[in-house]
C-alpha cells in the first residue's frame, strides 16, 4: 500500500519531496527523507526561453550530465529525453558525441527526466485534477542513442504509458535511432505503438559515411529493410530524419536521389535545418537551399515537415547545453 501511495505521489501528483506526501504518517515521511532522495539526480542548471520552451540539465550521483528539454505548443507538451551520458555514435555534426558516450541511463534516470519535466509550469496552466498538467508528447532525441539502450528505454516507457505512471499513449511517442537494424527489428516485436524515426541525413553510403561514421559497418540498405519490417509489423509508417547541413547533403541532387531511396516506402521525411554548434565547421543550409530541397521532395510525391526551431534561444539544440556547463560548471 505505501508503495503504490509513493508512486502516485511522485509520478501522478508531482510531489518532488517526501515532506509533501501528506496521507503517508509524519514518521514515516521523516525516516524515508533521511534514508533516500526522490530523484537519482540534482538540477544543475534551468533555462526557460520565451516559447515556454524549458531545458533542464541534469547531474547524477556519479557527476554524469545529461540535458532533457520540454516543448509547449498548440496545446502539446512534449518531453525530448535522453538515454546515455554522451553518445557513442560520433555524427559528426551533433554535439552529444563530440566526447564519446560514457554510460546507458538507468530505467530510474530515464523517468526522471519525464517527471521533472511533466511538474514544470504548462504556458496554459490548466492543471489536472491530480495537480499537475499532463506530457502528452515523448520525443527520445536527447543525448544518446535509444536503440544503444533499449531494454532500459523499454522499461521507462512502460512507465510512462502506464495508467497508474504517466498516462502517455504510445502513438504519441518517436524514438529516433541512428539506424541500428537488429534493434529496429526487436522493437518491432515487443509489439509497442511507438513510432519509429530514422536519422539518415544522405540519400547514399559514400555521403552517408562522412556524416554518420557507423554507416560504414551497417550500410543503409540494412537499415532500411529492417524500417520495411518495423512498418510491416507494427503498421506504423517510419519517420526519415534529414538534417540540412549548408553545402554538404542539401543539393537539389541529393534530394532527388532521396525521392529515389524512399520511393514505394510509405516514408516520411522529416528535415531538420542544422542548428549550429561552436567549435563545429557545419552550416545552416540557406533558406533556398531549404525550400528546394523541400520541393524536390514533394515534387517526387514524399511527405515532408521542417522540424520547427523552438528554445534555440537557450541553447536547446541537441546536446549544447551540456557541453557549455561542462565547460564552465555551475
Ligand atoms: N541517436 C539518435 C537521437 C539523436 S537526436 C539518432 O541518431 O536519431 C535526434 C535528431 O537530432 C537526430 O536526427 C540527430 O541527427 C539530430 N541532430 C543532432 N544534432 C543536431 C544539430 N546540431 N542540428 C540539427 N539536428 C541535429
Amino acid at each position: 500500500m505505501r508503495v503504490g501511495q509513493l508512486r502516485r505521489w511522485l509520478l501522478m501528483r508531482g510531489a518532488e519531496s517526501f515532506e509533501a506526501m501528506t496521507d503517508l504518517p509524519k514518521a514515516l515521511r521523516v525516516e524515508l527523507a533521511n534514508a533516500f532522495t526522490p530523484f537519482a539526480g540534482r538540477v544543475v542548471k534551468h533555462q526557460t526561453a520565451d516559447d515556454a520552451t524549458h531545458k533542464l540539465v541534469l547531474e547524477f550521483g556519479d557527476g554524469g550530465r545529461i540535458e532533457c528539454v520540454l516543448i509547449q505548443d498548440a496545446g502539446r507538451r512534449t518531453a525530448c529525453i535522453s538515454t546515455q551520458v554522451g553518445c557513442g555514435m560520433g555524427c559528426v555534426f551533433c554535439a552529444s558525441g563530440i566526447d564519446g558516450v560514457d554510460r546507458n541511463l538507468t530505467v530510474g534516470e530515464i523517468v526522471e527526466q519525464l517527471v521533472r519535466l511533466r511538474n514544470l509550469p504548462g504556458p496554459r496552466n490548466e492543471p489536472s485534477p491530480e495537480g499537475v498538467e499532463r506530457l502528452s508528447h515523448i520525443v527520445v532525441m536527447g543525448m544518446g542513442e535509444p536503440l544503444a539502450n533499449l531494454d532500459n528505454l523499454l522499461e521507462a516507457l512502460e512507465i510512462a504509458t502506464a495508467k497508474d505512471g504517466l498516462g502517455i499513449g504510445a502513438r504519441h511517442i518517436t524514438i529516433s535511432t541512428v539506424g541500428l537494424p537488429a534493434k529496429i527489428r526487436r522493437l518491432a516485436e515487443s509489439g509497442k505503438q511507438y513510432h519509429l524515426a530514422v536519422s539518415l541525413h544522405a540519400p547514399n553510403d559514400a555521403l552517408r559515411n562522412r556524416i554518420v561514421p557507423t554507416n560504414d559497418k551497417t550500410g543503409m540498405d540494412a537499415i532500411l529493410a529492417a524500417a520495411a519490417e518495423f512498418f510491416e509489423k507494427t503498421g506504423r509508417q517510419v519517420t526519415y530524419e534529414y538534417v540540412l547541413l549548408g553545402e554538404l547533403n542539401d543539393r537539389p541532387a541529393h534530394a532527388r536521389e532521396l525521392v529515389a531511396v524512399l520511393r514505394g516506402r510509405r516514408a516520411h521525411v522529416n528535415v531538420i535545418p542544422f542548428n549550429e554548434v561552436e567549435g563545429l565547421p557545419y552550416q545552416r543550409p540557406t533558406d533556398l537551399a531549404l525550400q528546394t530541397f523541400i520541393e524536390a521532395l514533394e515534387n517526387g510525391g514524399i511527405s515532408v515537415k521542417v522540424r520547427k526551431r523552438k528554445g534555440s534561444q537557450i541553447d536547446a539544440a541537441c546536446g549544447q547545453l551540456r557541453r557549455k556547463t561542462l565547460q564552465a560548471p555551475g
